[in-house]
């Protein structure tokens, strides 16, 4: 059997020495010691000024839109995962969907100005794969028309744009920790600013709005995080190169045995560099895409269609509208088991099966 995705596990005796920590001092959540410390490592790897560590990135998102008040109409992508969407709607708003651009995936600039209207409030965008936006197009439109830009960077641990974080851009960038996330903490997620008062407004809305013992300064929402995961984040950590580098490397055998695949994939931002958390194929067609889903299915090699369906096209409590590009892509885009345990003979296993059943 082989997954589409497993989570990367530190060696045990190395996660257990902050367990020993945890017990002497018997500080278990709450912004604890090593909660903190993972905040300053973190800033530290990213060369970022401000960040905080919150219970997952699906919180991170709704806070988001909490602290930069935002109401009424939020322009999105319906190529994401639901959380981008369905936050919005948890948060009272109304999405409003662009379509994607068909070879970065990610929402297309040049059509979000007809979108536009008195009720909009901000764009709420998704580095798709981690693959950056087209963030200097995004900010010109937002500049103009006085929009709040938030970016669900949940896929986007480590990619820098012109040599900076690609968690600098936007008023608020967030992104998941989660488990199957390239970089994780169990479960988890980042919520980052340039802006220090509005990093001073997310502390308090994480703590239920608390803001000095008998004080409250706004309504918040219990948005921390563990010890215990902070723990983890910490080591991992330490992995953070070694699992880029296993990934480049298994990216690079797929990109070799998968030549004669009938195939595209994403076009990644010429100024970012790649951080390897998923690898999809984009295939000639969705008849293809499901004759290999079903063949590997059988065989115990399992690839998930994701991002499928359309956002836009799929959920019950909204209005359906079907957006060309992204219908035909999250119909024939797939991504392959993809993770730091998986072996170079997996993935020749997996090229082969895929060539074989195409060629058929
Ligand atoms: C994983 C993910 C989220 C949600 O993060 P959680 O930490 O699982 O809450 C949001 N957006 C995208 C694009 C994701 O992939």
């Amino acid at each position: 059997m082989i997954s589409v995705t497993q989570p990367f596990l530190p060696p045990q005796e190395e996660y257990q020495k902050y367990l020993d920590g945890i017990w002497k001092r018997n500080w278990l959540t709450n912004m604890g010691p090593l909660a903190s410390q993972l905040e300053m490592e973190l800033k530290d790897h990213l060369k970022l000024k401000h960040l905080l560590f919150v219970t997952n990135g699906t919180i991170a998102i709704q806070m988001a839109i909490k602290a930069l008040e935002i109401t009424g109409e939020i322009i999105t992508t319906p190529f994401s995962f639901i959380a981008t969407t369905s936050c919005v709607v948890w948060e009272g708003c109304t999405p409003v969907f662009v379509d994607i651009n068909p070879q970065s995936l990610c929402i297309d600039p040049t059509k979000i100005e007809d979108a536009i209207t008195e009720k909009t409030s901000a764009i709420l965008a998704t580095h798709v794969y981690g693959n950056p936006c087209d963030v200097e197009a995004i900010e010109i439109i937002a500049k103009k028309h006085n929009l709040k830009v938030i970016y669900d960077a949940a896929h986007a641990f480590g990619v820098e744009i012109n040599g900076k974080s690609i968690f600098e851009y936007g008023d608020i960038s967030t992104c998941s920790l989660h488990a199957t996330k390239l970089y994780h903490s169990i479960e988890g997620g980042l919520i980052i600013t340039k802006d220090s008062e509005l990093l001073k407004k997310l502390s308090f809305i994480r703590n239920f709005g608390i803001s000095g013992f008998d004080s409250f300064s706004e309504l918040g929402i219990n948005g921390k995080n563990s010890e215990f995961h902070a723990a983890m984040g910490l080591t991992n950590l330490k992995y953070i190169s070694k699992i880029h580098d296993k990934r480049k490397s298994l990216a690079a055998l797929y990109d070799e045995k998968l030549k004669g695949l009938k195939a595209i994939k994403p076009l990644w931002h010429n100024k970012a560099n790649e951080n390897f958390a998923y690898y999809p194929v984009i295939l000639e067609s969705e008849e293809l895409l499901l004759k290999i889903k079903a063949e590997m299915d059988k065989q115990e090699i399992f690839t998930r269609r994701y991002f499928y369906p359309s956002l836009a096209s799929a959920l019950p409590y909204l209005p359906k509208l079907e957006l060309p590009i992204t219908e035909d892509i999250a119909k024939r885009i797939l991504c392959l088991p993809f993770y730091y345990d998986l072996t170079l003979e997996e993935i020749e296993l997996i090229s082969r099966v895929m060539l074989r059943i195409q060629n058929n």
